[in-house]
C-alpha cells in the first residue's frame, strides 16, 4: 500500500466519531420515516456493538417508492432527459462518490466488517469507476435499421423497461448498488433498491450523494428493512416492470415465483457459486499459484459468490502446493477491519460465522482434515473473526465441496488426469467462476473452454470491472457489467414508418 493510502486509511479512522448516519428510507427525493415507525439495530462485526438503528420499512413503504419511481419513470423526467445531462449528472455522482471515498469507506467497514484499506482504496473506488462507466454509455447507445422494402424504414430501439426493482446482498453494499444502479439508469429506468438488512448505510449515503449530484426526485428510491417483507414486495410489485437480484440461490428462485405469480416482470439473477481452481502437475511457480489461490478464496472474508472454494489439484502437486499456501497465509492478517495492515476483517454476523464453522464441522465428519484454522479467533473483541481455513482430503461428494459457505474455507479434491479435473470442476450446481493453472498455454485454453462458468481465469487473471459477469446454471443468468450488463435493463421495440 502506498504512503498516500496509509495517510488516507488514517484519516478516515479519524473521522469516526464525526460519522452522520442515514438511517431512514430515501424515497422521491429525501429521506423520511417508515410507515408504522418501526427501526431496528444494525451491528458493527467487528463488534459486535450496534452502530445505529436502522428504519423498517414494509410493503406500504415499498408502494410509496415504487409510486414515485413510477411518476418520475412516466414523466420523462429522466427517460426523455437529454442523453448528456444524464451523463453529466451521473458523473458527477461518481466525482461526488469518488470525493467522500474516506466517509464511505469508513461507513462500509463498521457496518459490514470488511478491511478499511479494501474499502477505501477499492470498493468505493471501483462503486464510482461502475457509476462513470455506465455514465460514459448513457450517450453512445445506438439503434439499428432493419433491411426495410423500398420506401419504407423500420428501426429497433431499445428503451428503458420503467421502473426496476433491485434487492442486494451484503456482501459488497456499495458495489453490488453500483452494479444494478448504473446500468439501470443510464438506460433511463428509475430505480426502487432495497440493501440487505445487515449492511444498509453505505447506499443511503450514497443516494443522498446522487440527489446532490442532480438525479431527479423519483428517479432513486432506496427502502430499506427484511428481505422477506420489503424484499418479497419488491419481487410482487404489479408496477415494477424487472428485478435485478443478486444473492443467494435460494432466494433468487423465489423471485422467479414472485414474478411468475405477479405481473412476469423480468428477472435478472447473480446467484451463488463453488467455483473450481483446477492446478496441473505441469504449473511451474507454485509460489504464484498459491497467491492467486489465496486471493481467490481469502479475499472479503470469503464472503465472495466467486470465491475459488474448490482447489482441484493434480495429485503429483498435493503437497508441494499446501506448502506454498501455508506460507502464504502471514500475508492474510485477520482483525480489526480498521486497521490498515488487516486483510480478513470479520464475518457478517454471529448467525453466519456459526453457519460457516458449521460447514467446517460438517467436513470434519465428513473425513476432512482441518489443515489449518477452522476456530472463531479474537473473540475477546465481540467480532466475528475466522482465520483462513483449509480442509484437505475433500472429494466432490461432501456437502463441503457442493454447497456455498460463503467464508474462508478452501477445500482440497487431488485429481488424476485433465478429464478427470473438468469433470469435478464442471460436477457442481453451479457455474459462476474457474480458474485454472498450466504452463501450458494449449492445455489452460482447452480446459478454459470446457468449463461451464460465466468468467475463467487462466493463471490468475484477476477480476476485470469491464468484462460482463455472471452465472451459468443455478448461479443465475443475464450478465453485469459491459455492454452486455445494459441488456438485462432494455426493451427492444421495432418502428415501422413508410
Ligand atoms: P440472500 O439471498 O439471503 O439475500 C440477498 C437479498 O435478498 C437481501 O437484500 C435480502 O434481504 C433479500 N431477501 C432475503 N430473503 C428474501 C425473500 N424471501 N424475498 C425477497 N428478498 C429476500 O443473500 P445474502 O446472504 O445477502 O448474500 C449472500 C449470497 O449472495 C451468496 O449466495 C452469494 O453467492 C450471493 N452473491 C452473488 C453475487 C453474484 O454476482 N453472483 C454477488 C454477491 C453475492
Amino acid at each position: 500500500m502506498t504512503d498516500t493510502a496509509v495517510r488516507e486509511i488514517e484519516q478516515a479512522r479519524n473521522e469516526i466519531t464525526r460519522l452522520r448516519l442515514r438511517t431512514q428510507p430515501f424515497i422521491a427525493g429525501e429521506f423520511r420515516d417508515v410507515i408504522g415507525g418501526a427501526r431496528y439495530v444494525t451491528e458493527n462485526p467487528a463488534t459486535g456493538q450496534p452502530i445505529a438503528e436502522v428504519a423498517q420499512g414494509g410493503p406500504a413503504d415499498v408502494d410509496l417508492a415504487v409510486a414515485a419511481a413510477r411518476e418520475a419513470a412516466d414523466d420523462g423526467r429522466w427517460s426523455r432527459m437529454s442523453p448528456g445531462d444524464r451523463k453529466r449528472i451521473l458523473l458527477r455522482w461518481a466525482d461526488l462518490i469518488d470525493a467522500h471515498a474516506r466517509e464511505l469507506g469508513l461507513i462500509e467497514t463498521i457496518d459490514a466488517g470488511k478491511p478499511i484499506s479494501d474499502t477505501v482504496e477499492l470498493d468505493i473506488p471501483e462503486t464510482a469507476a461502475c457509476i462513470r462507466w455506465h455514465a460514459e454509455a448513457t450517450d453512445k447507445l445506438y439503434g439499428e435499421v432493419a433491411p426495410s422494402p423500398e420506401g419504407t424504414v423500420a428501426t429497433i430501439t431499445r428503451e428503458p423497461m420503467g421502473v426496476v426493482g433491485a434487492v442486494i446482498p451484503w456482501n459488497y453494499p456499495a458495489q453490488m448498488a453500483a452494479w444494478k444502479l448504473g446500468p439501470a439508469l443510464a438506460t433511463g429506468n428509475t430505480v426502487v433498491i432495497k440493501p440487505a438488512s445487515m449492511t444498509s448505510l453505505s447506499l443511503l449515503r450514497i443516494a443522498e450523494l446522487g440527489a446532490e449530484a442532480g438525479l431527479p426526485a423519483g428517479v432513486l428510491n432506496v427502502v430499506t428493512g427484511p428481505g422477506d417483507t420489503v424484499g418479497e414486495a419488491i419481487g410482487r410489485h404489479l408496477d415494477i416492470d424487472c428485478v435485478a437480484f443478486t444473492g443467494s440461490t435460494e432466494v433468487g428462485r423465489r423471485f422467479l415465483t414472485y414474478s411468475a405469480e405477479s405481473n412476469l416482470k423480468r428477472v435478472k439473477l447473480e446467484l451463488g457459486g463453488k467455483s473450481p481452481q483446477i492446478v496441473f502437475g505441469d504449473a511451474d511457480d507454485l509460489a504464484h499459484v498459491a497467491a492467486n489461490v489465496a486471493i481467490a478464496i481469502f479475499w472479503n472474508m470469503g464472503e465472495n459468490c466467486s470465491a475459488g472454494s474448490r482447489l482441484i489439484v493434480h495429485r503429483s502437486r498435493k503437497e508441494a502446493l499446501l506448502e506454498a499456501i501455508e506460507a502464504e497465509l502471514p500475508r492474510w492478517p485477520v482483525g480489526d477491519p480498521l486497521d490498515p495492515a488487516t486483510r480478513i476483517g470479520a464475518l457478517i454476523s454471529r448467525g453466519h460465522l456459526e453457519r460457516v464453522l458449521g460447514y467446517v464441522d460438517v467436513g470434519r465428519r465428513e473425513g476432512a482434515r482441518v489443515v489449518t484454522g477452522g476456530r472463531r479467533i479474537l473473540e475477546e473483541t465481540g467480532g466475528y473473526f475466522l482465520p483462513p481455513t483449509v480442509l484437505d482430503g475433500v472429494r466432490n461428494d461432501m456437502r463441503v465441496a457442493r454447497e456455498e459457505i460463503f467464508g474462508p474455507v478452501l477445500s482440497i479434491l487431488p485429481f488424476a488426469d485433465e478429464d478427470d479435473a473438468v469433470r469435478i470442476a464442471n460436477d457442481s450446481i453451479f457455474g459462476l467462476h474457474a480458474g485454472v493453472f498450466s504452463a501450458d498455454r494449449e492445455r489452460a485454453l482447452r480446459v478454459a473452454r470446457r468449463l461451464r462458468a460465466g468468467q475463467v481465469d487462466v493463471n490468475g487473471g484477476g477480476f476485470n470491472l469491464l468484462a460482463p459477469f455472471g452465472g451459468f446454471k443455478q448461479s443465475g443468468y443475464g450478465r453485469e457489467l459491459g455492454r452486455h450488463g445494459l441488456d438485462a435493463y432494455l426493451e427492444v421495440k421495432s418502428l415501422q414508418l413508410p
